[in-house]
């Protein structure tokens, strides 16, 4: 699929919402986006680099999308404030990623067959080995393609296929674990999402890049005992204002947040219930009555709230918080700034973007 309309840079120097949600309704129909604040990412690799030896690098790690977040706009980024190398998952990504005119080292961390080789050799992906039969097996499939390597693109920068040593996660890089090693491996980190809610991990001064904003699509006033959505699991106590937004499980809101989940309403600040059950393309809140449709809610906010945050949602529901990250699909725009109004927009979304 075309991709190249996908990723524009605007410059918009008012306020931003109104004109993106403008934008999210005419150009990708949809009431809903993540916006992406870039510049927190820069903070919060600025917050690792301080706790690393000055010779350590860091491998950022961008796969599954970059935990949810799109892995081509920030794999820019990262290269741009000097992140040296990244790391994805599986050779598709990788190959997703130089398609995207990602250049440097990409490292791939998952276990890679011998005719995953021809690829990584394509398109300049080092593999990772964890043991000596790889290492061989590797070996015997690089020379077999040396010998045949008719399609091979040029410029194979097989110094980087040397071996250096890495390890560390962004736990492992909090309690100084491997912070002396070539390279760390953050990637968790790098969005702010800690493992779980202990306090521990947010001490460090990073947070939550991304953050979920609706529009209600629908605002009704339903009588007393109205029985809201599927299965009725919500009944009215008296006279409500019930507010719908097209968004549900299918877009990685949690169907356990059926009657559990709360948004916050921007303009006040209050918190309002999810009622009913979470749908596939819908959710229905109970709001204040003088709700508008044009009013903005927080759905996912980027702290570490225990109602609204992914981390708070994790605990509600009892899910991991990256789980959550990488399940927030792919027909959410994603929606990038940067300090200067610079919207980095991802117009359509990821939508025809599969990683
Ligand atoms: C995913 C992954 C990481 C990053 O882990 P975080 O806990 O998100 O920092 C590091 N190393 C390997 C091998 C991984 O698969």
């Amino acid at each position: 699929m075309e991709e190249k309309s996908i990723y524009r840079r605007v410059t918009h120097g008012s306020e931003p919402y109104n004109y993106l949600k403008e934008r999210m309704i005419s150009e990708v129909r949809r009431t809903v986006y993540i916006h992406i604040n870039l510049d927190q990412l820069t903070h919060n690799i600025n917050v690792l680099r301080s706790m690393l030896q000055p010779k350590t690098g860091i491998i950022g790690v961008v796969k599954a999308g970059a935990y949810g977040h799109g892995s081509v706009i920030i794999s820019h980024h990262l290269k741009s404030i000097g992140v040296e190398r990244l790391a994805v998952g599986i050779v598709d990504e990788g190959i997703h990623l130089r398609k995207h005119h990602v250049k440097g080292p990409i490292h791939v961390l998952g276990n890679i067959q011998s005719w995953e080789m021809h690829d990584c050799l394509r398109y300049n992906l080092i593999p990772n080995v964890s043991d000596e039969t790889a290492i061989l097996g590797m070996v015997d499939a690089l020379n077999n393609l040396k010998t045949s390597k008719g399609d091979v693109d040029g410029n194979i920068d097989y110094e980087s296929l040397g071996i250096k040593r890495h390890a560390a996660n962004s736990n492992g890089i909090s309690r100084g674990f491997g912070t002396d090693l070539d390279f760390v491996r953050p990637g968790s980190y790098m969005y702010g999402l800690p493992p779980d809610n202990s306090d521990e991990f947010k001490a460090f001064g990073i947070s939550p890049i991304a953050r979920m904003v609706a529009y209600p699509t629908l605002i009704k006033r339903v009588p007393k005992d109205t029985n809201i959505g599927y299965s009725s699991s919500y009944k009215t106590d008296k006279e409500e204002n019930i507010a719908v937004f097209s968004f549900g499980y299918a877009d990685g809101y949690c169907r356990n947040l059926t009657n559990k989940g709360f948004v916050i309403r921007e303009k006040t600040g209050e918190r309002c219930p999810v009622i009913g059950r979470v749908c596939m393309d819908a959710i229905t809140v109970r709001v204040p009555e003088d709700t508008t449709l044009s009013e903005s809610f927080t759905i996912i906010s980027a702290d570490y709230d225990p109602l609204t945050s992914l981390t708070g949602i994790a605990d509600t529901v009892g899910g991991l918080v990256f789980e959550l990250a990488a399940n927030l699909s792919k027909r959410l725009p994603r929606l990038y700034t940067t300090r200067e109004n610079h919207w980095n927009t991802s117009v359509r979304a990821l939508s025809q973007n599969i990683y």
